[in-house]
């Protein structure tokens, strides 16, 4: 009696195990290396390709992590790294310049199952800010450090140290150069706003060179978490401590298992005021709104409406993806629950 018993209880617990784990079992990941003003006409075939080719081989790393059963967050740190320590994007190496000529980066990270985050801003040391980010989620009671506590804190837990003279890119700091002469242009024409920055149209033109290089990762694991993962040097010729959307939780970043995980690019102040990562879950959870619904309306209504040019990389609980942007491109790559590979520059592919 007791043997039977206890090989029902065994079938019982093995099935129900297994209908855990089989629950999912479907995985899917999207990247963005950010969005802007990217244009076929201003883009050499060679550049595109480099794009492309890093696109994919962080896109290919993040999903072979979901391939063989990690995490969705181990998933999107593997791919955000690929893309921190590639010059071509707005993160880690290559980041932009502040106004002073510094570069001062942000990350954040969120996991759906828990909702817990970690994020940072204004660091200027620690080789993977997006590391950082994880370690303030993972071993500290917090949610944010900023400046020199974080790179005290990212220290004591045996993260990789460099020079400020690491991030440094000729790229980058010609680019600051041109925007500060922009910057000046601007001043100049300050009292012709008029309402016109509200059409996207207009910000092109007044801004032909912005783009917003950022990089994030948004994933699904065979377990049925989600995770949202975003690192940036923020926006050229920053001033003043100027912290974006990127490690304010709800705004840049976000993830809860419920909805959906989301990591935007694009103008960070209007990002802010408009909480979008987390609008786009509000409108699933509240409102009923599938994904592509949610991400259309607040990326390419509300933000338009308001001005903010950018664009978000976001998935759900089942694995859909949805990558809106109201600028003229932006970055991104993704690798659906089919293994479906999908990589776009340009609006129109
Ligand atoms: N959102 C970032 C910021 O405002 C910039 C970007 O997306 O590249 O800091």
């Amino acid at each position: 009696m007791r043997r039977i018993i206890y090989l029902l209880a065994f079938i019982f617990l093995s099935s129900t195990a297994f209908a855990q784990m089989s629950k999912h079992g479907k995985f899917a990941i999207a990247i963005h290396g950010g969005a802007g003003t990217i244009k076929r006409e201003n883009m050499s075939p060679e550049r595109e390709a480099e794009y492309r080719a890093k696109l994919e081989e962080a896109l290919k790393a993040g999903h072979k992590v979901l391939e063989d059963g990690g995490s969705s967050l181990d998933a999107a740190v593997t791919a955000i790294q690929t893309m921190e320590e590639s010059p071509l994007f707005n993160a880690g190496k290559g980041a932009v310049f502040t106004n002073d000529g510094k570069n001062e980066l942000d990350a954040a990270i969120m996991d759906g199952a828990t909702r817990n985050a970690g994020t940072v801003a204004g660091i200027s040391t620690v080789k993977s800010p997006i590391a950082a980010a994880r370690a303030v989620m993972e071993n500290s009671p917090h949610v944010m450090m900023i400046g020199e506590g974080a790179e005290q804190f990212a220290k004591e837990q045996g993260l990789d140290m460099v020079a400020p003279s690491y991030f440094f890119t000729d790229r980058r700091y010609e680019q600051l150069q041109r925007i500060k002469e922009t910057e000046k242009q601007q001043l100049d024409h300050d009292g012709d706003h008029e309402g016109g920055d509200r059409r996207q149209g207009v910000l092109d033109a007044k801004f032909p060179d912005r783009k917003f290089g950022t990089v994030g990762a948004v994933a699904l694991d065979q377990n049925g978490n989600l995770a949202a993962a975003t690192s940036t040097g923020g926006m050229t010729n920053k001033r003043y401590g100027r912290v974006g959307d990127v490690p304010i939780i709800g705004a840049g970043t976000y993830a809860d298992n419920a909805t959906c995980a989301v990591s935007a690019t694009g103008h960070g102040e209007y990002f802010i005021r408009s909480v979008v990562a987390y609008d786009i879950a509000a409108l699933m959870k509240y409102k009923g709104l599938s994904l592509k619904e949610a991400a259309n309306e607040v990326v390419k209504d509300k933000l338009v409406e308001m001005g903010g040019g950018g664009g978000v990389i976001s998935i759900d609980g089942e694995g859909n993806i949805a990558l809106p942007f109201n600028t003229a491109g932006m970055y991104r790559a993704s690798i659906d629950t089919e293994g479906t590979m999908y990589i776009g520059i340009y609006e129109d592919e």
